[in-house]
């Protein structure tokens, strides 16, 4: 804890704002299942007594109108948090976790899945961001290097004892730190190493996913993911012309977006393969977890990747313990939080599956690089098979936005979560009142006269 928080300073506000950027109109982040995404984040700021001490901030992501709901639900949680003491809230995170899942009120909208689930993500990872920043450290160095047994009774067990015991994962917590300063001094001087789906999106044309995937390789990725699943014919022609311009060794994911039946999955991933795909990620429905074991099954050597959609740690064990992933992928902002992560870390280390984050949308490059790094830095040690999605959008509106050098992510050295975002971005994109929106508005009214 830094001097500045004194004991008695109590988080005095929840403060929430619908942030919504017009991310359509350019088709950035147009793929199989969302053909004019507007990107946004229902954002949140835990405002404290502490004088100049540090807020908690944190967001998840969602699209469009989602977010009416999504803020109303982080709404919702408010009384839960207001009056907590920062430093209980910054010794014990996982503790605020706990008691928001159990409101049983709203948990039986879930139970801990979809706008509650990721709602409390949002407060909690909010929560996280405050208790880094109270160590002085970036989230990911303060998870390295907390001690294995206070880093477990931040994780809730429950639903997992059949396939990962407390006592497990605190033994892989305890072998994850051998090493572990060597490997903090490795990430500090090269990163860690990413993807990028920036030339895939499905309404680029080829024009376009020629100069992208052709400027990835300059760049220095190693892996380029395309997204498939609209029209096959379309698909056979981006991913032969996206492999002639990668060449054979950089790896092509592709990612359909939980477009297809099972079966379809199966055909239309054989159908690309010769374009040598490396996994086809989201094949579909993120619930059908034994849908996924035929799929890998029917597709292999193909790999299967699913994750980002995956609502909590429950789900996740079940799809390893039916073996049907080969790359798991989680996402910072859609569970509750860093401590269900912390867990769904500990049992894809248990299970030797390799965690490669999904990224991109807002914000969500800037939360999940923590969680792989500590990953790296002090749980499997490994980089290997191991890559975090990029997508160049949106960075430019958070203050400690990621740096990309060389197809790696730095590792961030502010401390907290990197989630903070700039004020004038808060203020221009607010909808529907931000500057942005408000012009925006006005511009169709008139037009419309
Ligand atoms: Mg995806």
């Amino acid at each position: 804890m830094t001097e500045n928080v004194t004991s008695a300073a109590r988080v005095t506000a929840v403060d929430t704002h619908d942030i919504r950027f017009p991310t359509s109109r350019e088709l950035d982040g147009s793929d199989a299942m969302n053909p004019d995404p507007d990107y946004s984040a229902a954002y949140v700021v835990l405002r404290t007594d502490a004088g100049d001490g540090p807020e908690g901030h944190g967001f998840t992501f969602t699209i469009g109108r989602g977010n009416d709901v999504q803020v109303a639900a982080i709404d919702s949680l408010r009384d839960h948090v207001v009056g907590r003491r920062v430093a209980d809230l910054a010794a014990d995170p996982g503790s605020l976790a706990r008691d928001l899942t159990g409101d049983s009120q709203l948990r039986w909208l879930g139970p801990e899945k979809g706008v509650m689930h990721m709602a409390i993500g949002a407060v909690v990872n909010a929560a996280w961001d405050l208790a880094a920043k109270c160590a002085g450290k970036p989230l990911w160095q303060f998870l390295a290097d907390a001690e294995p047994e206070w880093l477990v009774r931040q994780i809730d067990f429950r639903y997992l004892t059949d396939a990962l015991t407390r006592d497990e994962a605190l033994d892989l917590l305890r072998r994850g730190r051998e090493g572990a300063a060597e490997r903090a001094a490795r990430l500090r001087e090269r990163g860690y190493p990413a993807y990028t789906t920036s030339p895939g999106w499905l309404g680029y044309d080829d024009e376009k996913l020629t100069r992208l995937a052709r400027r990835a390789v300059a760049d220095g990725f190693t892996q380029i993911k395309l997204k498939v699943g609209a029209d096959l014919a379309d698909d056979v022609r981006r991913c032969r012309v996206a492999r002639s311009v990668v060449g054979p060794h950089v790896r092509m994911a592709i990612d359909a977006n939980q477009r297809w039946d099972v079966d379809a999955a199966v055909e239309w991933t054989r159908a690309l393969a010769e374009f040598d795909p490396y996994w086809v990620e989201e094949p579909t429905s993120p619930d059908d977890i034994l849908g996924h074991a035929a799929i890998r099954r029917g597709v292999a050597p193909v790999k299967v990747a699913t994750g980002e959609h995956v609502q909590n740690r429950i789900v996740f064990k079940q799809l390893l313990q039916a073996g049907a992933i080969d790359v798991l992928q989680i996402d910072a902002a859609r569970v509750g939080g860093v401590n269900e992560n912390l867990a769904i870390l500990l049992l894809a280390a248990k299970f030797g599956v390799p965690v490669c984050p999904h990224a991109g949308g807002v914000g969500l490059c800037e939360l999940v690089q923590h969680l792989s790094m500590f990953d790296y830095v002090a749980l499997t040690g490994s980089t290997e098979d191991r890559v975090i999605e990029y997508v160049d959008h949106l960075h430019q509106h958070f203050t400690d936005p990621v740096v990309i050098t060389d197809g790696h992510y730095r590792a961030p050295a502010a401390p907290g979560f990197s989630a903070t975002m700039r004020p004038e971005s808060i203020a221009e994109y607010t909808y529907p009142d931000g500057t942005f929106w408000a012009a925006d508005l006005a511009q169709r009214k008139e037009s419309a006269v």
